[in-house]
């Protein structure tokens, strides 16, 4: 059952969509406090206290996703030009609570923006929280069925067709913003195809299925900082990049106890130099795991899938290790098990440039 898996479940299918729950209003003031209290640290990737209420979880959420995926590039097989932010839309609420939704975040027949990464081009160029999503590189938008709700489909569509006119490595949005109409167009960072998402659920869960990571709510009030929920996200990711769940189906093994404890050691393994590569200190998964085994400490029924906490915490050290004696060698850190870049022909080099 999910609850004895250390960190995460894998169920058959992500169950989509979350249904959105707001919090209320002290949303703004939560954000000036945090915004005045935690001023990031320049240049290393800040440890801040992850706010609790929903749109601002959104907002971490969606910087932690992009700065991992674009970390874990070279990793990936396959990538994608990550857009740089998320999207919601009316059809993705409840019925009876679409109407409040409307009206609070002003929605038409337009997806709108839902966050922007800290630091991503989209950032840059100046889109908005808010920006109503009118045209991507001048093609109209799949519309909204009438009368969807607690539906994901639509912003699956839209975020297909933005990956597909992004593919070129630039993106050129027309947005409406407070009645007027404005064209932005940017140059994309590459990275891992990936996308996140938030579960209205107060356990303290996040599951990979290959290509999203979803993340319940509950996580966000139950990790110490942003270094620690990067820790949690990056092992979720990691599965995504390793194929893993794919790769247990293909072989069978998709209920062998064994061969998912090797994914979730190889998953841990690879999150430590997602997490250096994108600016987080690993140590944060040390931190995590041990603020998870508090957490859970009287719960004895070990998980048959997991390493315990203490096993996982050696795991998360050696590589930890391992990063820094390949740096004392004056060589680049790889993890052992994944492929180089340059034994894979699918992989085009990509700069270093954007990590560290
Ligand atoms: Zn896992």
């Amino acid at each position: 059952m999910p609850d004895a898996e250390a960190i995460e479940s894998v169920p058959e299918s992500l169950r989509l969509p979350a249904v959105r729950q707001l919090t209320g209003p002290i949303r703004s003031l939560v954000a000036v406090a945090l915004i005045l209290l935690f001023l990031p640290q320049a240049g290393r990737a800040s440890a801040q206290p992850v706010p609790q209420d929903r749109e601002t979880a959104d907002a971490v959420l969606a910087d932690v996703g992009y700065r991992l995926t674009v970390a874990a590039a070279p990793y990936c097989s396959k990538r994608v030009h990550r857009p740089g932010f998320t999207i919601h839309d009316l059809s993705q609420y409840s019925r009876r609570s679409q109407d409040m939704i409307a009206r609070r975040y002003g929605f038409r027949s337009e997806p709108l923006v839902l966050a922007v990464a800290q630091g991503s081009p989209a950032a840059a160029a100046g889109l908005q929280p808010g920006d109503a999503i009118m045209a991507i590189d001048d093609a109209p938008l799949a519309p909204r069925e009438p009368g969807s709700h607690n539906s994901h489909a639509r912003v699956a569509r839209i975020l297909d067709q933005i990956d597909a006119a992004a593919s070129n490595g630039v993106l050129r949005l027309t947005v409406r913003r407070a009645e007027e109409t404005r064209e932005l167009r940017f140059a994309l960072e590459p990275g891992c195809p990936t996308r996140f998402q938030i579960r209205s659920d107060d356990s303290i869960e996040a599951r990979a299925n290959g290509s999203y990571v979803e993340v319940n709510s509950g996580v966000f009030g139950f990790v110490g900082d942003t270094a620690e929920l990067a820790a949690l996200v990056a092992h979720e990711l990691a599965h995504n990049v390793l194929s893993h769940r794919a790769r247990l189906h293909a072989d069978g093994e998709a209920n062998d106890t064994g061969a998912i404890r090797a994914t979730e050691i190889e998953a841990d393994r690879l999150a430590v130099h997602i997490l250096d590569r994108a600016g987080y200190p690993p140590e944060a998964a040390i931190a995590y795991l041990q603020r998870y085994d508090r957490h859970h400490g009287l719960d004895f029924l070990d998980s048959r899938t997991h390493p315990s906490e203490e096993a996982r915490i050696a795991i998360v050290r050696a590589e930890i290790a391992d990063i820094a004696a390949a740096r004392a060698r004056g060589e680049a850190p790889w993890p052992q098990f994944v492929p180089h870049p340059s034994e894979n022909a699918d992989v085009e080099p990509i700069s270093d440039s954007q990590s560290r």
